[in-house]
């Protein structure tokens, strides 16, 4: 099956997709495991070992919190962002999980979740063993989880299907593609734009109802995001003592707003929305996934930026910029990655200022060449971002990052309008060179913090 809109859009929480949201999901995967394997009843206890980047930033992230989350059987799109510390406090209270809501066993987080420090399981950065026994300790059942960006998650069985050449689809989509040449290549036969192709296959995933409906929810929760994120003061967790902007930043532009007095206030509205954003993501809260969390606020940036200051097509817009951020998305995730464990940052701000750019040139009317150029542009300029947060806190670098990200949308979005859409490099060619890039790049600076900024900058 394809991959659809919505996996580049999920609703989950922060602060992390890789170290967040995919080891909920594989927490709450592996609990349905049990029970379609009717093992529960035997199930005396359970083990979390994390490995690799999960183990080495993961404390920062809220890995064990997450899992503790999934193994209780809740969901990232589903959990209520105020219950989750509720939940994770009452198992450490009381050093017991429930799990799936259906078994309640002894859990203690010393013994039973481990972060295991300098190992790695074979297949990714960010890997996971869980794993439960019977009353006699005898191992009854387990599985490996790999979380590889943007919150998808595969099994140790998944990650060996994708080795595979992959499977013919029993699908056929009327727009197939695997590279940007493609969809330019189908766009001058059918005429179509990237957004419209893109939700022509969407028709055929089986994956909404009514994806038109499913994205402008998308926007709501974005939106909504934001507007928390505005509302929000005080002192971010983790112990950085970085101290939330975006309040008193949207006071200010209002103020300027009423005296006129602002000759770029389209960057510094663009620069409010992502932090608003990635401020709501560092403390925990409900964020969508877009392409990752680390980098969820440039395309809520950049899409509420185009509803204030640009749209002049009500909710089609709106349509039409997710569904082709979605597309560009896709050529990133099938030809490269998006986890920063595998590429760096580059995966994450990197794609998303593409996808935003891209997005952004399509709702001004640029042809499919103009949105190819605009997400070319907006990743060349992020080629060879590293990683390196602070403590392992989404917050420092990532929160300002943001911002940088959106911004450069926006001016990416800008040269190819300006020009015909005809470029030197092409995205393609970016996309591979990323990928390159991130494969190259040394351990340190693909999301454990042990170098960059992570070192360098005093965490206190
Ligand atoms: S530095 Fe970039 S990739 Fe790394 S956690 Fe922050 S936003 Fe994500």
């Amino acid at each position: 099956m394809g991959l659809s809109v919505l996996d580049l859009f999920k609703i989950g929480l922060g602060p992390s997709s890789s170290h967040t949201v995919g080891p909920m999901v594989a927490g709450n995967r592996f609990v349905a495991e049990l029970v379609s394997r009717n093992l529960m009843e035997q199930v005396a206890s359970v083990k979390v070992e994390l490995f690799g980047s999960l183990a080495m930033t993961g404390k920062g992230h809220a890995t064990d919190t997450a899992v503790m989350q999934g193994l209780s059987g809740e969901q990232p799109d589903q959990i209520d962002p105020d219950y989750a510390p509720e939940l994770v406090a009452t198992i450490r209270e009381l050093q017991k999980i429930d799990l799936g809501g259906i078994k309640t066993i002894a859990f203690k987080e010393e013994s039973d979740l481990l972060f295991c420090f300098g190992q790695s399981l074979p297949k990714h950065p960010n890997g996971m063993t869980l794993s439960v026994r019977d009353e006699a300790g005898i191992v009854i059942y387990q599985n490996n989880f790999y979380s590889v960006g943007g919150g998808f998650v595969l099994s140790e069985e998944e990650t060996e299907k994708n080795d595979q050449p992959e499977e013919a689809s029993s699908v056929k989509l009327p727009y197939p593609f695997e590279n940007g040449e493609d969809l330019l290549v189908m766009g001058r036969k059918s005429g179509l734009s990237i957004a419209e192709m893109a939700l022509a296959n969407e028709a055929l995933l089986g994956r909404s109802d009514d994806i038109r409906k499913d994205l402008l929810h998308i926007r709501d929760v974005m939106n909504a995001c934001i507007d928390r994120g505005c509302v929000r003061t005080g002192v971010l967790p983790g112990g950085l003592g970085v101290k939330r902007r975006a309040n008193s930043l949207h006071a200010d532009l209002l103020k300027k707003q009423k005296s006129g007095d602002n000759h770029l206030e389209a960057m510094d509205w663009v620069n409010l929305f992502a932090m608003a954003v990635n401020e709501e993501n560092a403390v925990g809260g409900r964020v969508v996934t877009a392409p990752t969390n680390g980098a969820a606020g440039v395309i809520p940036a950049v899409l509420a930026y185009f509803e204030k200051f640009l749209n002049k097509d009500g909710d089609d817009g709106i349509v039409t910029f997710l569904a082709t951020a979605a597309a560009i998305g896709m050529l990133y995730k099938k030809n490269a990655s998006i986890s920063a464990a595998e590429v760096g940052c580059q995966g994450e701000i990197g794609v998303a200022c593409s996808m935003a750019a891209g997005a952004l040139c399509a709702v001004q009317g640029g042809t499919n060449e103009q949105i190819e150029n605009a997400a070319e542009i907006g990743m060349e300029h992020n080629l060879g971002l590293t990683c390196d947060p602070i403590a392992g806190l989404v917050q420092v670098p990532c929160i300002e990052r943001n911002t940088m990200g959106g911004v450069k949308a926006l001016n990416a979005a800008r040269l190819a309008m300006n020009g015909d859409g005809s470029h030197r490099v092409h995205l393609d060619e970016v996309i591979q060179t990323m990928y390159q890039t991130g494969l190259d790049m040394h351990e340190k600076y693909r999301e454990t913090a042990t170098g960059g900024l992570a070192i360098n900058a005093v965490a206190c």
